[in-house]
C-alpha cells in the first residue's frame, strides 16, 4: 500500500456547515485545524501533516482546515488566538489539542488513529470528549477576546505589538500577520480593539501628542502579544528590528524591508508599534490584556491567577564578606520574603569579570573599592523568582548608601548585613527585569549535563517531553547498548560499592537513551528533575520528580544525571566524544530526527487536557537552543563555579538545595 501513494490533496478546506457535516462523517480520523480569518490555517503544521500522511499512507487519516467564522459549530472558537486542532472520529469529537506543538500533534494523531482502528476493526467503544469551547448552552459571550486567557511564558520574552488603524483601515492586517509569522514570530494573543481617546492617551503616557491620540483612536487596531518561535531569543529587539525605525522616512532609507518602510505613510502613521523594553512590555500587556496569566516554565507549578503580579527573575549577589559571614541568615531572609532560589552558584570573580559586570560603574569614584571587595573572595550569585521580584528584592535591600541604609531603614538587608571592613554594601539586586536577564546570563551561562534514560524504563516519551517542557535543549541524543566494559567505565566511581555488579548488569541489559542537555545550571536542574536516587525517598521528598514517578527501585531508578560539571564533561566526552566545538554544540538535525523517531515508537499515553495545555505553553516556545547558546557563550565571560576550580564536587544548588559549602572551610 505504501508504494502506491498518490498525490492526494493534503487538506480538505471546510467552508460551510454542509461541508462540515460531510467531512466529519468521513470514515476514520479527521484532524481539523480550526483557524481565524485574520491568521489563516496554521502554516507550521502543514508540512508536518504532509510528512505524517506520507509516512503512514493511511486511508483512514484525513486532514481538514475550517475557518471558525464561517461554520456555526465553531462559533465558540471565534476570536481565539491559539491554533486549535480538533480530532473527529465517526462524527464525534475524540480529542482536542491547542498550540502548534508538533511532537504532541504527531503523537496524538497516531494514538487517536490507533484507537479509531480499534473501534472500526474490533468494535471497541469510541470515547468522545467535550471541549469547553464547544459547550452549546454556555451563555453567549459578546466579546470573547476580553475573556480569553492569554498565557505568557514567564521565562520567555514577549512584546506587545499593534497593527495601527491606518493599515487596518487599508485591509492589510492579514498580509502583515502572515509576514510576522513567516519571520518566525509566534502570536500568543490577538485582539481587535478600537482605543478611546482616553485610552490612547493613557497608553502613550507622556509621549501622547494630540495628533497621535486622534490617530490611534480613529479606528480599530489589532493588538498582538508576540514571542519568538525559538523562544530563547529576546523578542523585543528582534521585533523592533523587524518593524524598523519609528520615522517612516528613516525606515525607508535605512531599512527598506522593514514593516514601517513598507506600510507606514508619514510621521505618526507609522503602521506598527512595539514595546520599548521588557518593563514596558509588561505594562502594555497588562494594559490590553488585564487577564493575562504567566505560565511558569516548571510544568509542576500551577499557573498564576489573573490577579497575580508578573513573575520575574532577578539577580541577587551576596558579596564576599557577607557570603562568608552571613550566608545562612541572608538565605533565610530571602526565603521568608517569599522568593524561590531558582539557581545558585558560588564564584570567584577575576578583575576582568568584575569590570565587565560593572562596566557602567567603572568611572565612579567608588569603583576601585568595589573591585577590591568583589574579588576578595567567592561571591554567591542567586537567581531569585517571585511576582514583581525585581522591585521586591530592591525594596528589601534598602538604600545603596550604607549610611542612609542604617539611619533611614535600619531593618533593611543592606543595613543589617554590612561589612565591618568595607564601605561597600554587601548585596546586589538587578535594576530592572531586562537587566536581571542580562545579569543572570552573565552568572549562569548555558551549561551541559549528561542524562541517561536507563534500560527498560517505561514512559520514555513522557520523560522526553518533560525534558523539553522544563526548558532543556536536547543537544545530543542517541540510543546505545553499553558493553560491560563501557558500563564499568561509566560507573567506575562506584567500583567498590556492593551493588556495582548489579548496576553494571542493569546498565547493559538493553538500550540506554543518552542525552546531552543544555540549559542554565543544567547539572543541578536535571538532578532536581530526577529526584533522589532512591524512589522511596523521592516519593516522600520530591513526588513530582521523574524517579518518584518512574523508578522501580533504588537500582532500576529510570534515569541518570551527572553529579557535577566535571563529571558532566567527562561522561559527555566518554559517550559522545569531543563535542566542545561551537558548531557541534548546536542541536543538530540528526539528534532532532532520532528524537522524533523515538517518540514515534512509543505512544502510550494521552496527556490530560490540562497537561496538554501546559506542555503546549512551554513547547510552543521550545528553544532550538543552539544558536542562543553559542551567542551567549561568545558574549559572557567564562564563569567558573568555585567548587569547580578547587576540583571538589559541586554542591547541588537547585531550588531544593541551599547549602553550598564555603570552599574556604574545606
Ligand atoms: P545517582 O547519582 O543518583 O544516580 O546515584 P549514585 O551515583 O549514588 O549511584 C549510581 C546508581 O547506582 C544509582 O542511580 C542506582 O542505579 C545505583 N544505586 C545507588 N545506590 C544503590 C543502592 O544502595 N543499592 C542498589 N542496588 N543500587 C544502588
Ligand atoms: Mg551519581
Amino acid at each position: 500500500m505504501a508504494g502506491k501513494k498518490k498525490e492526494i490533496s493534503l487538506q480538505v478546506n471546510i467552508n460551510d456547515d454542509e461541508q462540515w457535516g460531510e467531512v466529519l462523517a468521513t470514515k476514520g480520523l479527521t484532524v481539523v485545524d480550526v483557524y481565524q480569518r485574520w491568521c489563516g490555517p496554521c502554516r507550521a503544521v502543514v508540512s508536518l501533516f504532509r510528512k505524517i500522511k506520507n509516512e503512514l499512507g493511511d486511508d483512514l487519516l484525513h486532514f481538514a482546515t475550517a475557518e471558525a467564522d464561517g461554520i456555526d459549530a465553531l462559533e465558540k472558537y471565534r476570536g481565539k488566538c491559539e491554533p486549535t486542532f480538533l480530532f473527529y472520529a465517526g462524527d464525534e469529537l475524540v480529542a482536542v489539542l491547542r498550540g502548534p506543538n508538533a511532537p504532541l500533534l504527531q503523537t496524538t494523531i497516531q494514538e487517536e488513529l490507533n484507537k479509531e482502528k480499534n473501534v472500526l476493526e474490533h468494535g471497541a467503544a469510541r470515547r468522545p470528549v467535550k471541549d469547553e469551547g464547544l459547550v452549546e448552552d454556555e451563555e453567549l459571550n459578546e466579546d470573547h477576546t476580553d475573556d480569553e486567557d492569554v498565557f505568557v511564558p514567564a521565562d520567555k520574552s514577549f512584546t506587545v505589538a499593534i497593527i495601527k488603524p491606518d493599515v487596518v483601515a487599508h485591509g492589510r492586517t492579514h498580509e502583515i500577520i502572515m509576514k510576522i509569522q513567516d519571520a518566525g514570530f509566534v502570536l500568543l494573543a490577538h485582539e481587535e480593539k478600537t482605543l478611546t481617546e482616553a485610552e490612547a492617551q493613557d497608553f502613550y503616557q507622556h509621549k501622547s501628542s494630540e495628533e497621535l491620540v486622534r490617530f490611534m483612536s480613529s479606528g480599530p487596531s489589532h493588538v498582538l502579544v508576540i514571542c519568538k518561535a525559538d523562544g530563547c531569543d529576546d523578542v523585543i529587539p528582534a521585533w523592533r528590528e523587524f518593524i524598523g525605525p519609528p520615522d517612516v522616512e528613516d525606515a525607508k532609507r535605512k531599512q527598506p524591508d522593514s514593516l514601517r518602510a513598507q506600510y507606514g505613510t508619514a510621521s505618526v502613521f507609522n503602521a506598527l508599534h512595539g514595546s520599548r523594553d521588557r518593563e514596558v512590555a509588561s505594562r502594555e500587556l497588562a494594559f490590553f490584556f488585564p487577564n493575562f496569566r504567566m505560565a511558569m516554565a516548571d510544568p509542576g507549578s500551577e499557573q498564576a491567577g489573573p490577579e497575580q503580579e508578573h513573575v520575574e527573575r532577578t539577580l541577587a549577589l551576596i558579596r564576599p564578606d557577607a557570603a562568608r559571614e552571613n550566608r545562612e541568615e541572608i538565605l533565610a531572609r530571602i526565603h521568608a520574603a517569599g522568593f524561590t532560589v531558582a539557581m545558585q552558584k558560588e564564584v570567584m570573580l577575576s578583575d576582568e569579570q568584575v569590570r565587565q559586570f560593572y562596566s557602567s560603574h567603572q568611572d565612579e569614584e567608588y569603583f576601585p573599592n568595589l573591585l577590591e571587595n568583589m574579588t576578595s573572595g567567592p561571591v554567591l550569585a542567586l537567581a531569585l523568582v517571585k511576582e514583581g521580584g525585581v522591585e521586591h528584592w530592591r525594596n528589601i535591600l534598602g538604600p545603596k548608601d550604607l549610611v542612609r541604609a542604617k539611619t533611614e531603614e535600619p531593618e533593611c538587608l543592606r543595613a543589617q548585613f554590612s561589612s565591618e571592613s568595607s564601605n561597600i554594601n554587601q548585596l546586589h539586586g538587578s535594576g530592572s527585569s531586562e537587566e536581571a536577564e542580562r545579569e543572570i546570563g552573565f552568572f549562569f551561562p548555558p551549561e551541559q549535563t549528561l542524562a541517561v534514560i536507563k534500560p527498560d524504563t517505561q514512559h520514555k516519551e513522557v520523560i522526553l517531553d518533560e525534558i523539553r517542557a522544563r526548558g532543556f535543549t536536547v543537544s545530543r541524543l542517541k540510543d546505545t547498548v553499553l558493553s560491560r566494559e563501557m558500563a564499568e567505565e561509566f560507573y567506575k566511581e562506584h567500583r567498590d560499592e556492593p551493588f556495582f555488579g548489579q548496576l553494571v548488569d542493569y546498565m547493559c541489559r538493553g538500550p540506554c537513551t543518552m542525552l546531552v542537555l543544555t540549559k542554565e545550571n543544567a547539572v543541578d536542574e536535571w538532578r532536581a528533575a530526577m529526584g533522589p536516587t532512591d524512589p522511596g525517598e523521592a516519593r516522600e521528598t520530591a513526588p513530582e520528580s521523574l524517579r518518584a514517578r518512574f523508578a522501580k527501585d533504588i537500582l532500576q531508578n529510570a534515569v541518570h544525571g551527572s553529579s557535577n560539571a566535571a563529571h558532566a564533561r567527562d561522561k559527555i566526552h566518554f559517550i559522545f566524544g569531543d563535542i566542545s566545538s561551537e558548531n557541534e554544540l548546536i542541536c543538530d538535525l540528526e539528534a532532532e530526527e532520532s528524537f522524533e523517531e523515538l517518540k514515534n515508537l512509543q505512544t502510550s499515553r494521552s496527556p490530560s487536557f490540562h497537561e496538554l495545555r501546559n506542555q503546549t505553553e512551554v513547547n510552543a516556545t521550545d528553544p532550538e537552543g543552539g544558536d542562543e547558546m553559542t551567542e551567549s557563550q561568545q558574549t559572557s565571560p567564562e564563569i567558573t563555579a568555585v567548587s569547580d576550580q578547587t576540583g571538589t564536587p559541586e554542591t547541588p544548588g537547585g531550588s531544593q538545595h541551599h547549602d553550598t559549602g564555603d570552599p574556604r572551610n574545606e
